[in-house]
């Protein structure tokens, strides 16, 4: 691969969706009470500068200085009805 690949594909990647957390740890991480997948969220939703959204139980876990905080008792439900 070429650096030049190399550079385009990671600036697409940062282009696709807010750099909350690296894809990388999107992809790594689930919710730790439904397994679900994560979706990264922003604070006008959350009430929280940004977080982590679970698909399954709709858990917003925060995220601090680009760590993604995977406790419990520090997530929030989204009481917003997203979907409609
Ligand atoms: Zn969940």
């Amino acid at each position: 691969m070429t650096s030049d690949a190399k550079n385009a594909r990671i600036k697409g990647e940062k282009s696709m969706e807010k750099a909350i957390v690296s894809p990388y740890l999107l992809e790594v991480l689930a919710c730790p009470v439904c397994h679900s997948d994560l979706e990264p969220v922003c604070g006008a939703i959350a009430g929280l500068d940004e977080g982590l959204r679970c698909r399954g139980c709709r858990r917003i876990y925060p995220v601090r200085d680009g760590i993604p905080v995977m406790l419990v008792d520090q997530a929030r439900m989204d009481d917003r009805a997203s979907d409609s």
